[in-house]
């Protein structure tokens, strides 16, 4: 299969795997592999949680997922966002509920992401009110939706007026490396706007604007150390292209969604989901990023992550939308884990901002 077919969303596709519940069942050995992988909440249970639970802690993320529609259709998504997912975006009045319930809670930080989410059209009026609120505002931007289309080449600017901490996957320094993961030509379009955001005061010292890049291996392999990868993606990036950055965040690849479709293909998932296993790190299992956020689908219902988010995998118990929002027992929650929480532990462990253990 050609990169290009391979990156089309898994929905425009038919894929099989688009329905939550099969990914489900594949994850649970009871589809295409009958590979046994140890439950998670039992792994967990050795490691000394009690039952195999998994308990939420404050929250202090408040993770906004506003739709899937993306510039992009990178081999590994694990959102099957692409240029074709329009269906599903967030409205204003779900945009609303949201900062209702932000202007009334202690949550210090709003983390947009998608899809691409300047896409949405109410992107830049939401970030302007979660400012007003005093919130911390973080963007996941895939870096290239600057350069698509000259309504978003000032996004550098408005990410800077309003101290919008910018967080941004670059695979590898290595232009054929990031572009067979990511598609033809993100590599340089991506470097283009890194140096626009470099000119904008990001990642330039004392500048207090933060641009932090996230590695995610280009195959079926744990990420190196954390701190290596930032020290070599640093200097590299600067003697070849001149741009900085910066925060490196290493990240493993989720066996779930478009990664999910890769492994299968490729014939990799048994041995991808035992390297998870072996790697099972306990430590690791404290930092996971499900303790101290709440994601929120376009839809406005609510989320231990964005990865059960895509998994369909809501909150557990009754109040699982924005409308019954209830900060209380949401930071009382059991997460709801599954076979796809070994990507979370293995190693050094993963999250949203990298390396935990
Ligand atoms: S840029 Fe991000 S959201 Fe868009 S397809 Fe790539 S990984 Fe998915
Ligand atoms: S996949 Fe989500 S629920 Fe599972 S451990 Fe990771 S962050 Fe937590």
């Amino acid at each position: 299969m050609s990169i290009h077919q391979r990156n089309k969303s898994l929905a425009s596709r038919h894929s099989a795997l688009s329905d939550t519940f099969f990914q489900l069942d594949v994850l649970n050995g009871k589809a295409v592999s009958d590979v046994r992988i140890p439950l998670f909440s039992e792994t967990i249970r050795q490691a000394g949680y009690a039952e195999g639970r998994l308990k939420s802690g404050r929250i202090e993320i408040f993770q906004v997922n506003v739709g899937k529609l993306c510039n992009q259709s990178c081999a590994h998504c694990h959102v099957d966002a692409g240029p074709d997912r329009k269906e599903e975006n967030m409205t204003r009045a779900t945009f609303e509920k949201c900062l209702d319930i932000l202007s009334r809670y202690d949550i210090p930080t709003v983390d947009i992401t998608g899809g691409a989410p300047e896409l949405n059209p109410n992107f830049r009026w939401f970030v302007e009110e979660c400012r007003a609120l005093g919130k911390h505002v973080m963007d996941r931007c895939n870096l290239t939706i600057i350069l698509s289309n000259p309504k978003y080449r000032d996004l550098p600017q408005f990410f800077a007026k309003h101290q919008v901490e910018v967080v941004s996957s670059l695979p590898h320094y290595n232009a054929r490396r990031t572009d067979s993961q990511r598609g033809e030509g993100v590599f340089s379009d991506s470097i283009e706007a890194i140096r626009l955001l470099n000119a904008a005061g990001y990642g330039q010292e004392g500048s207090g604007l933060h641009l932090n890049l996230v590695y995610n291996p280009t195959g079926t392999f744990l990420p190196g150390n954390q701190a290596a990868l930032e020290r070599e993606f640093k200097s590299q990036l600067k003697r070849q292209h001149g741009v900085e950055f910066n925060n490196l965040y290493a990240i493993t690849n989720m066996p779930i969604s478009r990664f999910l479709d890769y492994l299968l293909e490729s014939g990799q998932y048994e041995n991808y989901m035992q390297s998870l296993l072996d790697a099972f790190n306990p430590t690791a299992v404290a930092g996971v990023m499900c303790r101290n956020t709440i994601s929120v689908g376009w839809d406005g219902f609510l989320y231990d992550c964005d990865f059960n988010q895509m998994l369909g995998l809501k909150v557990s118990g009754s109040r699982t939308h924005l409308d019954d929002f209830d900060l209380n027992l949401l930071e009382q929650r059991d997460i709801v884990l599954n076979q796809h929480c070994y990507g979370c532990t293995a190693g050094a462990g993963s999250s949203c901002g990298g390396q935990v253990a």
